[in-house]
């Protein structure tokens, strides 16, 4: 235990009105996931009788020491953790409290990174009622800043970025560049595809900067380089000038998105099953797109072509999306997280972001056959695809080698995909 002391905490002031549902949730936290158990719950676990017998669920990842680092808790055969009891509530914080969960259970669906050594706290989406919280808010979702007692150290996801690429004096500046970002994907004045061009736009320029031969490698060039392409699109948006002038009208391909599709199709087919819901999703993007029968070119970009109208019917799933968005892009600390050890590192992350968004915005226009999509749908989507993502690394690394294709690597091509 630390002494408890205050610490700035950075997070979306919706989530403060987050809570468990226990057992009305149609998913539980742990089903068909790998639950970690850290070393010193297995410590505690160990240290009384009532509570040593948890340790028969466990599976031992690390068993080279003495004392097991870390382990795994064992499913059962239909991808239940065997904690639960009858009403799907967890057994050892029932007998013993919260204390007795590991840290992976205490703080799911909570996710934390720490941004230049600031603390951040985001939502796993895979959690059906952090998904409703956030995805169905009304009012633009707010970055709030909050002192929080700390009685335990977090454990971080992302710890980003490196000190020695940028230096601690640019927090400030970084932090101006995310909001510009975060502003941009809330311009309502803009389209939600018009808005992703422009973040791609921008994430094109940063990287075309930093790979100038002039650059060198210290951090003080590169910070430069993120304060100048921050001026100059910052006065731009402030100008109020048409953006028209500077995002590309590329013609409407509905070809060009089936073509992908069907890539897609064949990557997402075998992970689509893990999930029940997301499965009949999955079926329905599939039979709704008629990506599986002989049909003609020209009947399945009809067929397309008139979905596609009726779901541009549907104001609400912009806000939706647009919800899904800011989040997706302030969790995953959009444009630092491969500043390290990629080339093209801001265009790639923001493609392999993007990739995410195309992919479920074809799902609901599938589902737009003949009908309004309901909200409660289209969370039930982003909700059980997020599941399914998170769940699975190989998933991930097949998607994003994906955004490495020659189908998929560019911004043109990324525009065309996104237009509506
Ligand atoms: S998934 Fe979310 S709502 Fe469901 S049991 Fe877990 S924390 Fe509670």
């Amino acid at each position: 235990m630390l002494d408890e002391e205050l610490s700035t905490l950075v997070s979306l002031t919706q989530l403060d009105a987050f809570q468990c549902i226990g057992s009305s949730c149609e998913d539980t936290c742990c089903a068909g996931w790998n639950v970690q158990i850290d070393a010193p719950t297995i410590a505690k676990w160990s240290s009384s009788e009532s509570t040593s017998h948890y340790k028969k669920h466990l599976r031992i990842v690390d068993s080279g020491n003495l004392v097991p680092q870390e382990a795994e808790i064992q499913l059962e055969k239909n991808g239940n953790c065997p904690f639960l009891d009858a009403e799907k509530l967890c057994k050892i914080q029932k007998e013993n409290g919260h204390d007795y969960l590991s840290h992976v259970c205490r703080s799911f669906p909570r996710s934390r990174n720490s941004f230049f050594g600031m603390r951040e706290e985001s939502m796993s989406l895979a959690c059906p009622e952090a998904a409703r919280l956030i995805l169905n808010a009304v009012e633009p979702i707010e970055i709030g800043f909050k002192e929080e007692k700390v009685t335990q150290p977090d454990v971080i996801n992302m710890n980003l970025p490196s000190r020695d690429l940028f230096g601690e004096i640019d927090v400030a500046n970084a932090w101006e560049f995310r909001s510009l970002i975060m502003k941009i994907i809330q311009n309502r004045s803009i389209t939600l595809e018009n808005r992703l061009i422009l973040i791609g736009i921008i994430s094109k320029n940063l990287d075309d900067e930093l790979s100038r031969p002039q650059i060198d490698k210290s951090s003080v060039d590169k910070s430069k380089v993120f304060v100048s392409v921050y001026n100059k699109f910052k006065e731009l948006l402030d100008s109020n000038q048409e953006l028209s002038s500077i995002i590309p009208s590329l013609p409407d391909s509905p070809k060009t998105k089936l073509i992908f599709l069907k890539t897609l199709f064949n990557v997402v087919a075998p992970y689509s099953r893990a999930h029940q819901r997301y499965s009949q999703f999955f079926k329905n993007l599939v039979s709704g797109l008629k990506l599986d029968t002989n049909s003609t070119e020209e009947e399945l970009i009809s067929n397309y072509v008139s979905l596609r109208t009726q779901y541009l019917k549907n104001s609400n799933i912009t806000l939706i999306l647009e919800n899904y968005i800011f989040h997706l892009f302030f969790k995953e600390l959009f444009p630092y997280q491969s500043l390290d050890n990629e080339t093209a590192p801001c265009l790639k992350q923001f493609l392999n972001l993007t990739l995410r968004i195309f992919l479920i915005k074809e799902h609901l226009i599938a589902l737009s056959n003949d009908k309004d999509i309901v909200s409660s749908e289209a969370v039930s989507l982003i909700q059980s695809f997020t599941r399914v993502y998170e769940h699975s690394e190989s998933f991930q690394k097949e998607l994003k080698s994906l955004t490495n294709s020659n189908n998929f690597n560019s911004l043109p091509h990324l525009c065309i995909l996104l237009q509506s």
